[in-house]
């Protein structure tokens, strides 16, 4: 199949044998070849009605916020009410911003560009480059994997407690691994991190699309996720939460838009007041088909109810894990241990095979599609599997000798769809 020959339909889903009659995927068909994705925590096939609503959207499609033509009024309309969908499918808070990024790393490096001075980070390094890596100008602690939820409470408390002196803390943590798909103790977090006046983000790239997050409910102090994770297109982003730091700061990037008045000052320089509202961080035409299509998918998760989204996954999830587990070969990485809550992410090792060519075997033989690697996630896999891993390329599979021990892994992951 070539891929000018390949077509998706996520309207489609049919079974995929290996995992049973009744389960579902999303096919790529092209040619004679039928081709399933198992690789929804990269990237999640974008739902149909997504697809539907920014073509119903095309023939309207204008700019935002500076026009007084019908089409730019209705695109601005539709770009704010889809920032007011947004929030109320992160249970934000009154006066909480939801601000609009490219994706969950630019989130994440807008709020450290946005860090009080003297702001300590504490992360622990299971997590995601996307959220180790953007505070290494603070003044940023890593903590140790914990191999259980509550030690990672205690973890942090421990590091918290230690801080001196005493000032603005900043503490980020995943919702859900995109290695292990294991739950983190996010209510449990914010408390500590409350508790010792620190604040906390809770990158929800991989917990977003699986089950409800809840900005008060979870009393987290801000949330990341991107679109593309959550069955809409590349392209758009999300960081939402308290607006105080977000109005302190200097734009995340200069330019119109963000600005509200600007002048020529008598020693030839310029004077700029920035907006207050969302806007200061959202300079330069905004990504309006992205915006939309990310609120037209979480209507669409919130119609479909997570309650059913969540319990249909855990029925997948038992099912890879106790197919998994019937071949002697085969280790689940986990850092939690059997039976922790997890979404729809399953990475694991085979002994005696390369994760790369077993991932090959896997799409050419059976036409499944996994992910192979280290998943940006170098230190937990290293933690995981007990080892350096080969050279890497950054996400992807290093190469090794047919029979060598691998040291990266097989990730199959699932969501709404399957
Ligand atoms: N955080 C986690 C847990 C992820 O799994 C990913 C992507 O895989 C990211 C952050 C970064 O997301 P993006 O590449 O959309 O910025």
């Amino acid at each position: 199949m070539s891929v000018s020959t390949a077509v998706v339909d996520p309207s489609i889903c049919a079974p995929l044998p290996v995992l049973g009659a009744d389960v579902t995927v999303p096919l790529v068909t092209g040619g004679d070849v039928t081709y399933a994705a198992l690789d929804y925590a990269a990237s999640a096939p974008a739902l149909q009605r997504v697809w539907d609503d920014v073509a119903a959207y095309a023939p309207y499609y204008g700019s935002v916020h500076r026009g007084a033509g019908y089409l730019s009024q209705l695109s601005t309309d539709l770009f704010e009410s889809s920032r007011a969908t947004v929030a109320e499918f992160l249970g934000c808070r009154e006066g909480d911003q939801v601000v609009f990024t490219r994706s969950t790393t630019d989130s994440l490096n807008l709020l450290a560009s946005v860090l009080p001075a003297d702001c300590r980070v504490f992360v622990f390094e299971t997590e995601h480059h996307a959220s180790l890596l953007p505070w290494r100008d603070a003044r940023v602690t890593y903590l140790d994997a914990p191999r259980t939820p509550a030690q990672a409470v205690a973890t942090l408390e421990r590091a918290l407690a230690d801080r001196e002196p005493y000032g603005p803390a900043l503490v980020c943590v995943t919702g859900a691994s995109n290695v292990t798909g294991e739950l983190w103790p996010v209510r449990e977090l914010a408390a500590a991190a409350h508790a010792h006046g620190a604040r906390i983000v809770l990158d929800a790239a991989q917990l977003a699309p699986h089950h409800p997050v809840d900005i008060a409910g979870s009393d987290v102090d801000w949330v990341a996720f991107s679109g593309h994770k959550l069955y809409a297109p590349f392209g758009s982003g999300v960081l939402a939460g308290r607006a105080d730091w977000l109005c302190d700061a200097e734009p995340y990037l200069a330019g119109g838009g963000a600005s509200r008045t600007v002048a020529r000052r008598a020693d030839g320089g310029v004077d700029v007041q920035w907006h207050t509202t969302e806007a200061r961080h959202e300079a330069g035409s905004p990504n309006v088909i992205g915006v939309h299509a990310i609120a037209s998918a979480c209507k669409a998760l919130t119609e479909a109810g997570f309650d059913s989204l969540v319990a249909r996954e855990r029925t997948l999830v038992d099912r890879v894990l106790a197919g998994l587990a019937d071949v002697p070969e085969v280790r689940v990485l986990s850092l939690f241990g059997d039976g922790a809550p997890r979404v729809g992410v399953i990475s694991f090792v085979v002994e005696g095979w390369n994760s790369s060519h077993f991932a090959a075997a896997l799409s050419a033989e059976y036409g499944i599609g996994v992910r192979d690697g280290l998943f940006c996630a170098h230190p937990l896999v290293r933690t995981l599997l007990g080892g350096e891993p080969q050279e890497p390329g950054e996400c992807g599979a290093p190469e090794a000798e047919p029979g060598e021990r691998s040291l990266n892994a097989i990730r199959v992951s699932f969501g709404a769809g399957t």
